[in-house]
């Protein structure tokens, strides 16, 4: 079975979706592998590390994904791509399937067996190939990096001959993946930590890190049963924009990573909360690329409100390629090595396993997955 593995071509992408070490696991389970030539270099891999992996490097990249039996990559290809594709191949990545219906309906119409990283099931058995948390993860630690550039403070606390200096004061809203490596990054830093989601359950993790948890009581909220928050109403987000105010007005930094699965981030951060904060503070958008939890943050810009600053970079775990990319084709290797037959050498799509049943969105010319099928409105 012929593994294909493209570069990517999004702009400023430095992450690959296959490192040199991934390679050797997939070719001792008797994988045939080619990747493009240049695939790792933002990353920190040059050809000769897969090359001396084992793998087989490719110029013609139109070959290398019409002969593929299966394709891995990090983001989304372009539609145009599509057709290059074996009809019966097996496609994995992020696809933002809720977003890219033609994207989907031409992964249909090729006959390919597209698999959306996204919809990984979040389970025990499905952890080691959960994508969104292993990038997630590294986000809400590049967001704590980000803001104490941008600061015009220190974060620890120091008792100097000079007088002593107070620690920074950092308000984390959206306690998920993210938010809880922010939360822990700006502990390790020194930092005075509040944290806020509307999950009940995440008062205890936010407890145990040692920060503060902000109660807010907006009625009714809970979670799905993968974990995910419900959406609130907006008579809810705006209680939690009132509550919210003093501790945004309060603090140095606030980093927001609130996020509602499949649907456009709530605007949390207002206008008005904004100009409560003082000159020199920083709000880091953890949400920009879903569409932001701060008013007027600009998509992968760092702007300037009365003193304050706003950063919404996006891809922030792009900006630590090595591990980044460590981590993601661990994921990809990980979710390659279940569904392995030792003895036939081939990759076994098993319809009826929870995993394939969470992630698979197209197979046999048709939409398959009933995530989309029943797409939130
Ligand atoms: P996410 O990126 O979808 O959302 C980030 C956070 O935003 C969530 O904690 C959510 O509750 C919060 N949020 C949404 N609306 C909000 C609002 N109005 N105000 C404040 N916060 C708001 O979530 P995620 O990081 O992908 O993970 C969600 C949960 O799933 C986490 O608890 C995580 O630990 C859990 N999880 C479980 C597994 C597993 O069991 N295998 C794997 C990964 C994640």
């Amino acid at each position: 079975m012929k593994i294909s593995v493209p570069r990517e071509t999004h702009l400023g992408e430095t992450r690959a979706p296959l490192t040199p070490d991934s390679a050797a696991k997939l070719l001792k389970l008797g994988a045939q592998l080619e990747v493009e030539a240049g695939l790792g270099q933002a990353a920190g891999h040059a050809d000769e590390a897969y090359v001396k992996a084992g793998a087989t490097i490719a110029t013609d990249r139109q070959a290398l994904l019409s002969s593929a039996d299966i394709v891995l990559r990090l983001r989304k290809p372009a539609v145009e791509e599509i057709v290059l594709l074996k009809p019966g191949c097996i496609h994995a990545s992020l696809l933002d399937p809720f977003k890219e219906k033609a994207l989907v309906q031409a992964f249909a119409e090729r006959g390919v067996s597209a698999i959306s990283m996204e919809f990984i099931p979040r389970t025990t058995r499905a952890q080691k190939m959960d994508v969104l948390s292993s990038q997630a993860n590294l986000g809400g630690y590049e967001a704590v990096i980000l803001a104490a550039r941008y600061a015009n403070k220190i974060f620890p606390m120091m008792t100097t001959a000079a007088g002593t200096i107070l620690p920074a004061k950092v308000f984390i809203i959206g306690v998920g993946v993210a938010g809880l490596q922010a939360i822990a990054t700006a502990k390790r830093l020194g930092a005075k930590v509040t944290a806020y989601d509307t999950r009940p359950v995440v008062e205890e993790q936010v407890k145990s890190l040692g920060a503060q948890f902000l109660k807010i009581d907006v009625g009714e909220t809970g979670q799905t049963k993968d974990g995910y928050a419900k959406a609130l109403t907006e008579e809810q987000i705006q209680k939690q924009r009132d509550a919210m105010r003093k501790t945004c007005g309060d603090s140095d930094i606030v980093i927001t990573a609130a996020q509602v699965f499949g649907r456009k981030a709530p605007i949390l951060v207002t206008a008005e909360m904004l100009n409560a904060m003082k000159p020199g503070s920083v709000v880091v958008d953890l949400a920009v690329e879903t569409g932001g939890n701060v008013e007027g943050v600009v998509y992968d810009q760092v702007t300037d409100r009365n003193g304050v600053k706003i950063v919404g970079m996006a891809n922030l775990p792009g900006r630590v390629p090595l591990h980044a990319s460590q981590v993601y084709s661990a994921n990809l290797t990980a979710l390659i090595e279940e569904f392995w037959d030792k003895q036939e050498k081939r990759f076994v799509l098993k319809l009826d396993d929870e995993i394939i049943k969470g992630c698979l969105v197209t197979h046999g010319g048709k939409i398959v997955n009933e995530k989309l099928i029943a797409q939130p409105t």
